[in-house]
C-alpha cells in the first residue's frame, strides 16, 4: 500500500514499520523465555448464575508481566504467540494451572482456545492429560472457541468439537456476534453455550434496538438448545436486562475483575466455603 502511495510515503512509513517489527520480535523472544520460565500466570474472572447471583464458574485469562514491557495484555501477546507457534505451550500451561487451581472448588472452569490450538493435533491429548493429572472433573470444564473456526474447514471443525465433547467437556462459542460466521453454522455444531460479546451488552441500557437484538440472540440460542452467558456486564441495569433477556449466566466487572485464584476463592459465598474447606483438608 505504501508503494502505491508513492515513494515519499514509503520513506515516511518504513521506520515505523521497522520499529513495530522490532518490537514484535522482541516481544516474541521475551515471551518465549517467559513460557520457558513458566512466568505466564492465570487470573480468574467470576461468572454468576443470573437467577441466584451465586458464582458458579470462572473464566481463566492468561497474564504476562515483564520487567521490561510491564503488563502485556493478552490481546497483544496471544496473537504473537499464535503467529510464532508459542500458543500451544501457553495453552498447556494455562490448562494445567487452571485445572489445578480450581479442582478443589465446585466451580465450572472456562478456558479460551485460540484457532492454532484448536487445529493442533495434540489438543485432545493435552486436555486429557490435564484432566488426568489434576483430577479435574471433565463435566466442569468448558473450552471457548470463536466463530472464525467454523469458516475455514467447517466439517473438520465439527469433528474436533465432537471429539472434545466426547471427553465429557463442554464447548462454548465466545464473542458471539463479532465474527462473520453465519447463524447456519450453529445448526451444524454441537455446542453447549453461547457467550454474547460485550459489544452487544454495552449499549442495552440506552438503546432499545440493542435490547431487541439481545432478545433475538437469546431466542436464537434457545432454539439451538444453547445456554447463554452475557459478557461485559458492568452495571446493575445491564445485569437486569441481560437476565430478563434470558441470559442464564453473567460475567463482567460488576461481579468481579479477573484476579488471582486465591482472591476468587475467598470471594465465594459463605455457603460455599465449608464445602471447599472440607475438600481441601480431605
Ligand atoms: P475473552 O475470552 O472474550 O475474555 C473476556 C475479556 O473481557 C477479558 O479480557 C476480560 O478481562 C474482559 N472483561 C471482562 N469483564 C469485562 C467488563 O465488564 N468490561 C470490559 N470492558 N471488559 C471485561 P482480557 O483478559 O484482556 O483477555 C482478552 C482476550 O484474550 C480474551 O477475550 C481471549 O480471547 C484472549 N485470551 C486471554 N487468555 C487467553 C488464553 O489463555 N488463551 C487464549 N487462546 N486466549 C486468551
Ligand atoms: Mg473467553
Ligand atoms: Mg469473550
Ligand atoms: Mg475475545
Amino acid at each position: 500500500a505504501a508503494k502505491a502511495d508513492g515513494k515519499n510515503c514509503a520513506r515516511v512509513y518504513a521506520p515505523a514499520l521497522d520499529e513495530n517489527l522490532h518490537l514484535r520480535l522482541r516481544l516474541e523472544s521475551d515471551l518465549r523465555q517467559a513460557i520457558e520460565k513458566e512466568e505466564i500466570f492465570v487470573h480468574y474472572q467470576p461468572i454468576i448464575d443470573a437467577g441466584t447471583g451465586v458464582t458458579v464458574a470462572v473464566e481463566a485469562l492468561a497474564r504476562w508481566s515483564d520487567p521490561l514491557h510491564g503488563h502485556v495484555p493478552p490481546d497483544v501477546f496471544i496473537p504473537i504467540a499464535e503467529m510464532s507457534g508459542l500458543i500451544n505451550a501457553i495453552g498447556r500451561q494455562v490448562l494445567m494451572a487452571a485445572c489445578q487451581a480450581m479442582r478443589h472448588t465446585n466451580l465450572d472452569l472456562a478456558i479460551n482456545l485460540s484457532p492454532a490450538q484448536f487445529w493442533d493435533g495434540g489438543l485432545l491429548d493435552d486436555v486429557r492429560t490435564a484432566l488426568e493429572e489434576t483430577g479435574f472433573p471433565p463435566e466442569r470444564l468448558e473450552l471457548e472457541i470463536t466463530e472464525s473456526l467454523m469458516l475455514r474447514h467447517p466439517q473438520r471443525a465439527v469433528e474436533v468439537v465432537n471429539s472434545l465433547r466426547a471427553l465429557g467437556i463442554r464447548i462454548a462459542l465466545d464473542d458471539f456476534g463479532t465474527g462473520i460466521a453465519s447463524i447456519g453454522y450453529l445448526q451444524q455444531f454441537q455446542l453447549d453455550r453461547l457467550k454474547i460479546d460485550k459489544t452487544f451488552i454495552a449499549p442495552i441500557e440506552h438503546d432499545a434496538k440493542a435490547r431487541e437484538m439481545l432478545v433475538s440472540i437469546t431466542g436464537l440460542a434457545r432454539a439451538c438448545n444453547l445456554e447463554i452467558c452475557a459478557e461485559g456486564i458492568e452495571t446493575d441495569g445491564q445485569a437486569r436486562l441481560a437476565r430478563m433477556a434470558g441470559c442464564g449466566r453473567l460475567q463482567g466487572w460488576l461481579f468481579g475483575k479477573p484476579q488471582a485464584a486465591a482472591a476468587v476463592v475467598n470471594m465465594l459465598d459463605d455457603a460455599e466455603r465449608p464445602r471447599l474447606h472440607k475438600l481441601k483438608t480431605a
